[in-house]
């Protein structure tokens, strides 16, 4: 094949990476990490594979690497966490890693190998911090984020109806296979030198085909559901949200998120992106005639979303009383986790938040908003026929008004539909039910 070059080829790797669900804007940062953590031949592959799961055999014929080298290749980014495989209908499929969820937790992720995690968290944390990211993702009010918040149960009002996928507990114990690993972003604060919290780094729980390719790559450790559930209760200790992969069906992972590391969170509480998490289908709710105005909920909200305010009422003895923003409020239950007369409580939200049913069904919506779904249809970036179909499509769209209208309540479920006949059709329907 030929051989691209010096900074050349790292430029394309951030193109590729950036024409995926999760937008990576150019510049020195991100061209940094990606130097630092591929080698340019795997730099080239990552750039010439398919975008979507593909066999060892689709991305030879495309990439027209010898089978023994490409197979040696692919194995190696998976280790590192740059390609994900996941073992199919009976051989692994690999695709290229996106930044989130993808080549960001899985490099924090590692133990093993040639590891620098100093520099790798250095990186990061500098790249973050630019809040280029942020812009490119949310800054046109997307609705479709990789992670959900997931209520703490203990926070909901009595009689208020939770549906299971939005239960942690229930994700725990439905799963097949449970594993812990390490929280990337606390991981990468803490070699930045920029970790203010105590919370422990082994907070990131994985479930399913997630914990099974996590711990093949040694970036997270099989446990016991009872261990887990252990773990999951040290959240209420700390008071960290809970956010789950953005799905109902397939759950794998959940994050226990303190709002000082937390590279989302980080996206609402320093750039102001209010769209930077997807909320749960709760929100905050205080009874005023229980409320002894404390302060401990607005002390204990993640995204400072309660302000207490003077309290005038003649007939209380309290000085203070909370308000909340509801703007704000991600419907997280942590603010109710030690409110002692159970003042603060979660209640429904008026309007159901759109949590996509599948991984499948997420990645189509967040690339539709992102501008990437062409690279999702037409994913050979090697084929001339492919590139054409992909930029014509791409500029449609890209369209303001045909964006708004596929992701319309009317025609949402009309254009997955189609999405998913489209991809049986290309003998992919197992791609359907991930
Ligand atoms: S999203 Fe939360 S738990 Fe997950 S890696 Fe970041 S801070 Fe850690
Ligand atoms: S924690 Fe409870 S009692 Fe204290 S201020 Fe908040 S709502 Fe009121
Ligand atoms: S007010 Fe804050 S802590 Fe309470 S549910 Fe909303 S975001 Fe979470």
């Amino acid at each position: 094949m030929g051989h691209l070059v010096g900074k050349d080829i790292y430029k394309k790797l951030v193109q590729k990476i950036d024409a995926q669900a999760v937008r990576v804007p150019f510049n020195e940062r991100i061209y940094n990490i990606v130097k630092a953590l591929y080698s340019a031949e795997e730099a080239e592959i990552y750039v010439k594979m398919p975008y979507g799961l593909s066999t060892l055999d689709r991305i030879q014929k495309i990439t027209g690497i010898n089978p023994a080298r490409l197979k040696n290749l692919l194995e190696g980014l998976s280790d590192k966490g740059l390609v994900i495989d996941l073992f199919i209908d009976g051989e692994y499929h690999y695709m290229p890693s996106p930044i989130a969820v993808g080549i960001f937790e899985f490099t924090m992720m590692r133990t093993q190998g040639d590891l620098d995690m100093e520099t790798w968290g250095k990186l990061f944390h500098h790249y973050f911090e630019d809040g280029s990211l942020y812009k490119a993702n949310f800054s046109n009010g997307e609705q479709i984020g990789p992670l959900r918040t997931v209520p703490h149960e203990e926070s909901l009002a009595d009689h208020v109806e939770i549906l299971d996928y939005e239960r942690a507990v229930h994700i725990v114990e439905s799963a097949e296979k449970v594993a812990v690993g390490l929280c990337s972003c606390r991981h990468e604060k803490h070699h930045a030198d920029a970790k203010e919290c105590d919370v422990p780094l082994d907070t990131c729980l994985s479930f399913g085909m997630g914990a099974e390719y996590l711990t093949r790559h040694n970036m997270a450790v099989e446990v016991s559901k009872s261990a887990l559930k252990e773990n999951l209760a040290r959240s209420r200790e700390y008071g960290l949200v809970l956010q789950a992969d953005n799905v109902q069906k397939g759950i794998a992972s959940i994050c226990q998120c303190c709002g000082c590391c937390c590279n989302l969170l980080l996206g609402m509480n320093k750039f102001g992106y209010e769209n930077a998490i997807v909320t749960s289908n709760f929100i905050a709710d205080i009874e005023d005639e229980k409320c002894t105005g404390c302060g401990k909920c607005a002390k204990a909200c993640p995204i400072n979303a309660i302000e207490m305010k003077d309290d005038s009422d003649p007939n209380t003895k309290r000085k203070k009383k909370p308000e909340i923003n509801l703007d704000l409020c991600i419907g997280c239950g942590v603010c109710g986790l030690d409110c002692k007369p159970s003042a603060c409580q979660l209640i429904p939200r008026k309007k159901r938040v759109i949590h996509p049913e599948t991984t499948f069904e997420r990645v189509i919506l967040q690339s539709l908003e992102r501008g990437a779904l062409q690279n999702q249809i037409f994913d050979n970036p090697e084929n001339i026929g492919n590139k054409a179909m992909n930029a014509i499509l791409g500029a449609f769209l890209r369209l303001p008004p045909v964006k708004s209208a596929l992701m319309s309540d009317a025609l949402r479920s009309r254009f997955l539909g189609a999405m998913r006949a489209g991809v049986r059709l290309q003998g992919k329907g197992f791609l359907t039910e991930m």
